[in-house]
């Protein structure tokens, strides 16, 4: 299959700090990729880059075959492309239900955005009314989640979905996000922390100081070398 996603030879920095040296990453429709690594390694960075909202100084931002480095956030959402930040994206002061309608803009209705938000996370059906900000991390997450789906996307990126959430909540977040990804969506998902993803990506990218150190399979060499890299204990 070939990708969806593509970076080549990224490069991008901060002023005059580089921060990025040449990211090579590719990813297919339906493929969960973990880009991991310790803070600092620049893979927030590397999502504001997919997302459009970082320019890249030099190399390659590819979205099917076409070449999109440059190009505008909204051209880049409008192409499909979901980002979901660290710290999750809701309006804390709106109920569930406002900060689902407030998805109408991409055209879908309120009916169908709602239907497919409760379908998934049917907790977020009993919490409709309730402000966002009063909701369970976990729900507020789930409400993200929602949000990015309303928009139909070829390409989901999440950043640090499990900031501050207990691992029961983080396993079954990221159960419905392997699911989603199961549809057809590419999925790039941040974590400094790798257990909790390795059992729900189909490849993991390690950045360590702005170049991946290793990439592939999640299998046990990569763990094991994981470990030995750069975790240390925190794996
Ligand atoms: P973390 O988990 O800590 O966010 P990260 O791997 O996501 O780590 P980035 O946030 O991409 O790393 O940051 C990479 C480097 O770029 C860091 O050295 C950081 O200090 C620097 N950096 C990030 N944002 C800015 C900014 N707005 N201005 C200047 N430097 C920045």
């Amino acid at each position: 299959m070939s990708p969806v996603l593509e970076l080549r030879g990224v490069r991008a920095g901060y002023d005059d700090i580089a921060v990025l040296h040449g990211i090579d990453l590719a990813v297919e429709p339906g493929q969960v990729v973990a880009l991991l690594g310790p803070n600092g390694a620049g893979k927030t960075t590397t999502l504001r880059i997919i997302s459009g909202v970082h320019t890249i100084t030099s190399g390659q931002l590819l979205f099917c075959d076409r070449d999109m480095t440059g190009v505008s956030p909204r051209e880049l959402a409008r192409a499909g492309v979901c980002l979901i930040p660290e710290g999750r994206g809701v309006f804390p002061n709106l109920s569930v239900r406002d900060n689902l309608s407030m998805m109408t803009f991409t055209g879908r209705s309120r009916d169908e955005i709602e239907e497919v938000a409760f379908t998934r996370f049917p907790i977020l059906a009993e919490r409709a009314s309730q402000i966002a900000g009063t909701l369970s991390g976990g729900e507020q997450q789930m409400l993200a989640l929602s949000r990015g789906l309303a928009t139909e996307p070829a390409v989901l990126l999440l950043d640090e979905l499990s900031m501050g959430l207990a691992p029961l909540i983080v396993g079954q977040l990221y159960e419905e996000v392997a699911e989603i990804a199961r549809q057809g969506v590419a999925v790039v998902l941040v974590e400094q922390f790798a257990n909790a993803v390795l059992e729900f990506a189909d490849h993991a990218a390690v950045l360590v100081r702005g170049r991946i150190a290793k990439q592939g399979h999640p299998d046990d060499g990569l763990r094991t070398e994981l470990a030995t890299l750069y975790l240390g204990s925190s794996t």
